[in-house]
């Protein structure tokens, strides 16, 4: 493949924008080579500005459930748009979202919108700060809950739980109040809240894709349910990336542990900007303007975005069968690429969940971020430029979820499988 035009646009593009993107990981920095830039999407398929046309699984890291150009959202959009972009005041489909979204979980009486998952998230523990009063939060190491302050931690030294800054620009006064512990490991929680009487809430991914694709063990989630409710802090399930996409209901469709918030994005918003987090009207009325824990945006709710929001989770729950379907696909590639390792030599580890999968390169089984960390980079780097070479785009990191599309079909990811076959076998 010829990447000339999008060699020259990454050059231009680093003239003006801090490494050439607007999200580090789109860099390619830890896969090598030049970032595709992508000229337009059509169904499955992505064609970059070389006018070359790649399977994609990665949907623009999770939202685009039915593929590009979706007809659905597109038409709900376009007729949102000739309304007018924005008003900052309210519109009843916020109202029909909110009710829609509601209507499906458990526990969630009112839900609030805003642009991002970061936002989400951010909200989300201010309000479960200020409705215990207390300000220590737990989150885990590998987890990601978005780029604010608070939650860019990484691991003390020593055996202390509380998180150091993870970035230069965030004070470690911030950060203090982040107790770091481990995925599936109970026990790293309950040193946490021996370690801390002012635990607000402990905030998971209840599937972790951002270490890479690692689920939660469900006996794991039972016992945080009920270390949250002994010491008084709330529970938050992360679902900006598992929501609507592991399941209809995300984790909560798989797992019987029930959060006190949950936070969406990504298919939330069918390709839109919007993130949003929910839960039980007790908590949801300490949210300003009925209670005094404050949250505000400009764009909060944008009619268009909300438009794509509305169509892509109304075809989700129009659609029979849809995450069955979805997750038989998925498996069926994991499956088929962990035959095609077996026959390489190569050892890779394999999971998938409702349209979610992962793979690492790891010779042992995966359960948190130290597991995930033993993995061997280089191999999956030279994987993924190998299968661009074929023609397939997956996640450019090790530590990174792809996805399946509701418009994939049994013989694209076989194809995938077949170039990953060949790929395996060069790279091993
Ligand atoms: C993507 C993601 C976020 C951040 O969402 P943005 O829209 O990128 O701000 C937060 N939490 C999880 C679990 C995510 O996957």
């Amino acid at each position: 493949m010829n990447y000339k035009k999008s060699i020259k646009a990454f050059a231009k593009a680093q003239k003006v924008i801090p490494g050439g993107v607007d999200s580090p990981v789109r860099a390619f920095k830890s896969v090598g080579g030049t970032p595709l830039f992508i000229k337009k999407g059509e169904g499955a398929y992505l064609v970059d500005i070389d006018d070359n046309r790649y399977l994609d699984f990665v949907q623009s890291w999770g939202p685009l459930i039915f593929g590009h150009g979706d007809k659905t959202i597109e038409k709900a959009v376009i007729k949102a748009v000739k309304n007018g972009l924005s008003f900052g005041a309210p519109t009843k489909i916020e109202t029909k979202l909110a009710a829609l979204i509601c209507s499906m979980f458990d526990r969630m009486d009112k839900i609030r919108f805003v642009s991002s998952g970061t936002e989400a998230v951010m909200s989300a523990i201010r309000l479960a700060r200020g409705y215990t009063h207390k300000d220590d939060i737990v989150k885990f190491e590998g987890c990601y809950h978005g780029h604010s302050d608070s939650l860019l931690v990484q691991a003390g030294s020593g055996a202390v739980t509380f998180g150091t800054p993870s970035s230069p620009g965030v004070p470690a006064d911030l950060t203090k109040h982040t107790l770091l512990a481990k995925y599936n490991d109970i026990k790293s929680v309950k040193e946490c809240f021996k370690n801390s009487k002012n635990i607000a809430c402990v905030i998971i991914e209840p599937i972790a894709g951002n270490m890479g694709f690692v689920p939660a063990d469900p006996k794991f989630l039972t016992e945080l349910r009920a270390l949250c409710d002994k010491h008084g802090a709330l529970l938050i399930f992360d679902e900006v990336m598992s929501g609507f996409r592991a399941s209809l209901k995300g984790a909560q469709g798989i797992y019987n542990t029930k959060p006190d918030l949950v936070t969406f994005g990504k298919v939330i918003g069918g390709g839109m900007p919007v993130g949003a987090f929910g839960g039980e009207v007790s908590i949801m009325n300490q949210l300003s303007p009925d209670g005094p824990v404050y949250q505000a945006g400009t764009l909060s709710g944008n009619p268009v975005a909300m438009a794509a929001g509305l169509a892509s989770i109304q075809q989700l729950l129009d659609t029979e069968g849809l995450h069955a379907g979805l997750e038989e696909k998925a498996k069926r590639l994991v499956e088929g690429f962990k035959v095609a390792a077996d026959e390489a030599g190569i050892p890779l580890q394999v999971n998938a969940i409702g349209s979610m999968f992962g793979f690492f390169f790891n010779d042992k089984p995966v359960y948190n971020f130290e597991d995930a960390l033993r993995s061997d980079t280089k191999r999956f780097a030279a994987f993924h430029q190998g299968m661009l070479q074929e023609g397939f785009y997956f996640a450019c990191s090790q530590f990174e979820t792809s996805f399946i599309s509701s418009v994939m079909s049994d013989e694209m990811i076989d194809e995938a499988i077949e170039a990953a076959r060949k790929v395996l076998k060069a790279i091993k």
